[in-house]
């Protein structure tokens, strides 16, 4: 068993928290009746609510924990990309470039509304627009890389720029990749902060959150009302909106059918020489490799430590070795942080869906908008907004995402029991792809 990478003091706690804290809120008893009710108090919920409620609808949020935004939205590793988890030239080439246009298209405008939703909110939530390397396991990734570079420019003008391996140590205090792709339009935060800031203005917008209150039924009235049923009561609503993501359980079948619920984990470090952060990221960019199990390293808010996500460790259940695990993946492609020590592992749901896209639509009349496959921190404040135009009657809820069926699998329940396979699988992948790259090289 490899010697334990936790400090001090380790904490299983996400790190966000030691300054933006959960916040318990006043219990207020449902009302008879809302405009709007709307089911998860994560990002996709509280930014539908801020427009509904900005738009004068009486609007009321059930969250089924203890706290406001407990689930991904305040345990989040606070990337801000403007890419699909599909990214557009493997989309292109399934679906046609028109399909991957409208597509990536909406996660390139969730970006720049999460941006200037911050700015026109004035949210202090660290946000920075430093960019993201992603490097290349292989030269035939960074071929695609390469060729993924000209799509985005030519459909999006995003200036993005290849750096060859010879520069990449510009980039990432390594020599393990081949070179790779400079992406401009992202940026990080701190998610605590930011879901802090958008719970204050949702809150003196008028928005009631109920916590500790979950939905266990949502049943459409001969009116075409709806009648949502909680563990504290019963209330009407004109509309419903469903924003459970990766939260959503059984009591939803039909939509826990299709999400794939992954519980991921972060590990951050304790604060560092700054001689090493500046080793590892020198361009204080985020970073994240074209492995199927990739890596993934930012540089915190506070200038003096780093973040790691990796796959490896996804299927142990203790967080210190989790914590150990990911530092280890990270140590792998990037040798300097191989004795580094971890602080904060925590772990959050994310939702994936069987078609690897995001889902906003009406199912009996119920709005939802789930399933953002690890790109939700802009897409769901995206589409949560969208939610909200929809119920306002205003054009501008269409998104490109919308008329595609949402869909599940024979059998299958909600239980991913075939994670850990895929996991396996994308491993015997990049380490054959790594062997090959090796031997082209040498
Ligand atoms: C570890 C991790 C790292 C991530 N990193 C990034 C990243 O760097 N960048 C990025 O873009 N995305 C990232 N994501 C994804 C992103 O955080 C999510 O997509 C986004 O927060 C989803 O927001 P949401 O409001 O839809 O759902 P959530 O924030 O998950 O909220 C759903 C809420 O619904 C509540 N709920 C569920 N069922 C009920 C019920 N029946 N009644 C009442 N309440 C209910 C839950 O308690 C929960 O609070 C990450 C996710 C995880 C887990």
């Amino acid at each position: 068993m490899p010697a334990s990478a936790a400090a001090p003091g380790f904490k299983t706690t996400p790190f966000w928290q030691d300054t933006a804290p959960p916040r318990e809120l006043p219990d207020i008893p449902l009302p008879k009746d809302a405009d709007v009710v709307i089911v998860g108090s994560g990002y996709t919920g509280l930014s539908a609510a801020l427009t509904l409620a900005r738009a004068g609808k009486r609007v009321h949020v059930l969250e089924a924990d203890k706290y406001p935004g407990a689930g991904a939205s305040t345990r989040n590793a606070g990337f801000v990309g403007s890419q699909l988890w599909s990214k557009f030239k493997p989309l292109a080439e399934k679906l046609g470039v028109e399909k991957a246009a409208a597509y990536t298209s909406e996660a390139v405008n969730a970006h720049k509304y999460v941006v200037s939703l911050i700015e026109r909110e004035q949210i202090s939530c660290h946000y920075v627009h430093n960019g993201r390397f992603i490097a290349a396991h292989s030269p035939n990734s960074y071929a695609s890389l390469t060729k993924e570079a000209e799509l985005l420019r030519k459909h999006f003008g995003i200036a993005c720029e290849m750096v060859p391996r010879a520069w990449q140590r510009q980039e990432i205090g390594t020599d393990f990749f081949h070179g790779g792709m400079i992406h401009p339009l992202t940026g990080s935060l701190h998610p605590g902060l930011y879901y802090a800031g958008l719970l204050d203005r949702v809150l003196a917008a008028g928005v009631t959150i109920h916590t500790k209150t979950k939905a266990l039924s949502i049943d459409r009235t001969s009116n075409g009302a709806f009648t949502v049923g909680t563990s504290r009561g019963t209330l009407s609503a004109d509309r419903v909106i469903l924003g459970t993501n990766g939260y959503t359980d059984h009591t939803f079948p039909w939509f826990k059918r299709r999400i794939i619920t992954i519980h991921t984990a972060i590990a951050v470090t304790e604060p560092l020489d700054p001689a090493l952060i500046r080793e590892v990221l020198p361009s204080g960019r985020t970073f994240i490799d074209t492995r199927m199990n990739p890596v993934s390293i930012r540089p915190m808010p506070d200038g003096r430590r780093l973040q790691f996500t990796a796959a490896r460790g996804l299927f142990v259940s203790d967080n210190e070795t989790k914590a150990t695990e990911i530092r280890n993946a990270a140590a792998f492609a990037v040798p300097a942080v191989k004795d580094v020590r971890i602080s904060h592992c925590w772990t959050g749901q994310m939702g994936f869906t069987f078609d690897k896209l995001p889902h906003i639509g009406e199912r009996n009349g119920v709005l939802y908008a789930m399933g953002y496959c690890g790109t939700g921190l802009p897409m769901s404040t995206w589409l949560g907004h969208k939610l909200a135009l929809r119920i306002l009657g205003d054009k501008n809820g269409a998104t490109g995402l919308d008329g595609r069926a949402f869909p599940t699998r024979p059998f299958y329940t909600g239980n991913p029991w075939f994670l850990p396979l895929i996991v396996q699988w994308y491993g015997h992948k990049d380490r054959r792809d790594l062997k090959r790259a090796r031997k082209a090289s040498s």
